[in-house]
């Protein structure tokens, strides 16, 4: 039977790459999302994949709605969290709901979603899980000490709960992009986003799909012997 794969923030950007690549792999790949129906809609009529609705930093929502999507298709084998937002301001001038949002969103999302899925990939012995973190987690970014500290925290997160679950079936990676062409990107400042590439040494933004085929490889049966790693995708521009 085909494994069950879960990728939260799935409608958009990098999270329809992996979609699409799961699916391609043979995957009964579910979606997820917070708010935008247009864009999910949209999605599903152009891969014919699930989208459904919830968000990750909502504990409650998000047990709801693993116990929903486990009745429909079957349990979680394949877990990747990917959803993410950026809400950018330096320090001195960042307000508290910036710093909570990002961090209940590209962090705490992370155990809510492992949580729902843990103690079912344990006993049954197989799990893979993937999050997605960022290059500006591992070098820190001027104007993101809330997305910078939640991606790095998914590191650390990823390594422990590796460390848990290893002798269980269960590998736990991060996936580190660097600039990947998406709407995140896209809202950067065009001259910003100038000064962004000209320091990546293949001379370009990533795609979607080089993030895609990385967490393809790291969920399939090849990659069973990597867990608590973090792969760096991003054309040489950090290498960490
Ligand atoms: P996009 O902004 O293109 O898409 C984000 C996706 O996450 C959408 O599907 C969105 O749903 C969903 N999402 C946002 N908030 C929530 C929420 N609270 N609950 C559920 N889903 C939510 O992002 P990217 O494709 O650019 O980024 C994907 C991941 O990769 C993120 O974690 C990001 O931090 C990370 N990353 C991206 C890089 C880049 O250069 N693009 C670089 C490094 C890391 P909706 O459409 O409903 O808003």
């Amino acid at each position: 039977m085909a494994r069950v794969a879960l990728v939260t923030g799935g409608t958009r950007g990098i999270g329809e790459a992996i979609c699409t690549k799961l699916k391609l792999k043979g995957y009964n790949v579910i979606a997820n999302y917070g708010g935008n129906d247009q864009a999910a809609e949209a999605f599903t009529e152009r891969c014919g994949i699930p989208a459904i609705k919830f968000d990750v930093a909502d504990f409650a929502q998000v047990k709801a709605a693993v116990n929903q999507i486990e009745n429909d298709y079957g349990t979680i084998d394949v877990l990747v969290n990917n959803a993410g937002i950026t809400r950018d301001g330096t320090m001195h001038r960042m307000d508290y709901e910036q710093w909570h949002k990002v961090i209940e969103t590209n962090l705490s999302s992370c155990f809510n979603t492992c949580r729902a899925v843990i103690e079912g990939m344990r006993e049954r012995g197989f799990g893979r899980i993937v999050n997605i973190g960022s290059i500006n987690g591992q070098a820190g970014q001027y104007g993101q000490v809330n997305y910078a500290a939640a991606k790095s925290g998914i590191h650390g997160f990823t390594k422990a709960l590796a460390q848990e679950n290893a002798n269980k079936g269960i590998t736990v990676n991060a996936v580190a992009p660097g600039y990947v062409d998406t709407d995140m990107v896209r809202a950067v400042p065009a001259d910003v986003l100038e000064k962004i590439i000209a320091k990546i040494p293949v001379g370009r933004l990533g795609k979607p799909e080089d993030i895609a085929r990385t967490v393809e490889f790291l969920v399939s049966d090849n990659a069973d012997f990597i867990t608590g790693s973090t792969m760096s995708i991003n054309g040489g521009q950090h290498m960490y």
